[in-house]
């Protein structure tokens, strides 16, 4: 190890061949193996001697990554797929290579001032303030907890007889919000949505005012979705927002999958009242074409979170200069500068191509919306407000939804795992793949 011989020269160029292939040829679907499965055909990889960089490879190329399915597939609509762009997953190989460190401005002030112009894009795509800032962290789940530790952290300031801390969001709410709750040791409020699915302002103030009269516990932050993860529907931004400032209490929005679309002129508006959140987030690696895992953290305020978050040891206090440090803004020190793919991507193509892609994706989802109204079998839940496409089959039962999904994998056509709402199974399309065309949604349809 840690020499550079012909042998490493000689993997390298396997290594980057295959990358190359992955990148240029539509991947297959593949599928899960069980453990069992998989040990009786590699065995223990572990091996005091090594199995040497070729075998290692090969196992993984021709077994491991078989069992393993490709969420950039242009009929992989489960779930929240992937679709990273070509520049994105190339820069990915350059950040591997590099040895970044993300954490701090000192080690990584290059990489970190690029992080941060793709930030700034979608901050100002948001209409937050030119002071708005803050980190790309793993996922839409701990850039939820991180924003909500800040939140509460806000209102211990000025609450001081409060006997417990709550959350409150929409009963459609992604579940990462509970998670987080959990962590923190703090309530949820669930409010309930209208019958299309969107929390309003006004029930939410209702549900704010009837807990804070009759209980000692405080609301301490306000939590939109903007996209609900199943159907896609987006909250009452505005009358959210003003309800819970009315309150001062803080505006925290969830846009994992559905903020992406800011860049899409044609649904823009649905997001208005986004400006005025205290803090949001967005996954690139959902709807903005990068790769895992990346989720774009802003706070309206970035200081309050740098006052919240900031580590302090000895060893680190070299680093308290006033310089942007990334690890100052979310729960985590050490960081891969996970931004970076998404950012040379972004700069390389102009955000322009990621108004194009993101307006495809959106026609395509409406047209899969079309054809399924038209479906003799099927029924849409809802019209698609962004790009989820989500309907049911008449007459059919929870087993045969799993029948129907399980053969489309096994035949290696699609990968649509049916999803629930009000307690039946549906089925969804998830729509953030700009090779996902009009015919693979008739290939799938035409089997349903
Ligand atoms: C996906 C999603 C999350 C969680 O994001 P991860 O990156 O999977 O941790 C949170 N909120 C919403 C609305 C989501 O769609």
């Amino acid at each position: 190890m840690h020499e550079f011989t012909a042998e490493v020269e000689a993997l390298a160029h396997e290594v980057l061949a295959y990358s190359l292939d992955r990148l240029k040829n539509d991947p297959p679907l593949d599928g899960p193996r069980t453990a069992e499965d998989l040990y009786s055909e590699v065995g223990n990889t572990i091996t005091a001697r090594g199995l040497g960089g070729h075998e290692a490879l090969e196992l993984f190329t021709s077994v491991l990554a078989k069992a393993c399915i490709s969420t950039d597939h242009p009929r992989n609509l489960a779930f929240i797929p992937s679709a990273p762009s070509e520049y994105a997953n190339l820069f990915d190989l350059v950040v591997g290579a590099s040895a970044l460190y993300g954490g701090s401005w000192q080690e990584g002030a290059g990489a970190v001032f690029a992080e941060n112009q793709a930030l700034r894009w979608i901050s100002n795509l948001a209409g937050l303030p030119q002071s708005a800032g803050g980190v790309f962290v793993q996922g839409g789940t701990v850039g939820n907890l991180s924003a909500l530790v800040v939140a509460r952290a806000e209102a211990r300031k000025k609450y001081h007889d409060a006997t417990r801390w709550v959350i409150a969001c929409s009963e459609e709410a992604h579940s990462s919000i509970v998670s987080a709750a959990n962590v923190m040791d703090v309530d949820v409020l669930k409010v309930p949505v209208g019958t299309d699915g969107k929390l309003m302002g006004d029930s939410l103030a209702q549900a704010i005012d009837e807990l804070h009269a009759t209980t000692t516990h405080r609301v301490f932050v306000v939590v939109a979705t903007s996209g609900t993860t199943n159907l896609g529907i987006i909250d009452d931004l505005k009358g959210i927002g003003s309800a819970a400032h009315e309150r001062d209490i803080w505006f925290h929005v969830d846009g994992a999958y559905g903020l992406a679309a800011l860049c899409a002129p044609s649904v823009r508006a649905k997001f208005d009242g986004v400006e005025a959140a205290d803090s949001l987030i967005v996954d690139p690696h959902k709807w903005l074409f990068a790769p895992f895992d990346a989720c774009a953290l802003i706070y309206r305020e970035p200081e309050l979170a740098r006052a919240v978050h900031s580590q302090h040891a000895s060893y680190l206090d070299t680093l308290k200069d006033g310089a942007w440090s990334p690890s100052d803004y979310a729960v985590q020190l050490t960081r891969r500068t996970r931004g970076l793919p998404f950012w040379f991507s972004l700069a390389a193509h102009g955000t322009d191509a990621y108004t194009d892609a993101m307006e495809h994706t959106l026609t395509v989802a409406y047209a899969a919306a079309d054809l399924v109204r038209a479906h003799p079998n099927l029924e849409l839940v809802c019209e698609p407000e962004l790009s989820i496409v989500a309907f049911k089959r008449r007459g059919w039962t929870s087993k045969d939804y799993e029948n129907w999904s399980n053969t489309l994998l096994a035949d290696q056509v699609g990968f649509i795992p049916p999803s629930s709402h009000q307690g039946q199974p549906i089925l969804r399309f998830a729509i953030v793949n700009p090779w996902t065309k009009i015919s693979d949604i008739e290939i799938i349809l035409n089997r349903l």
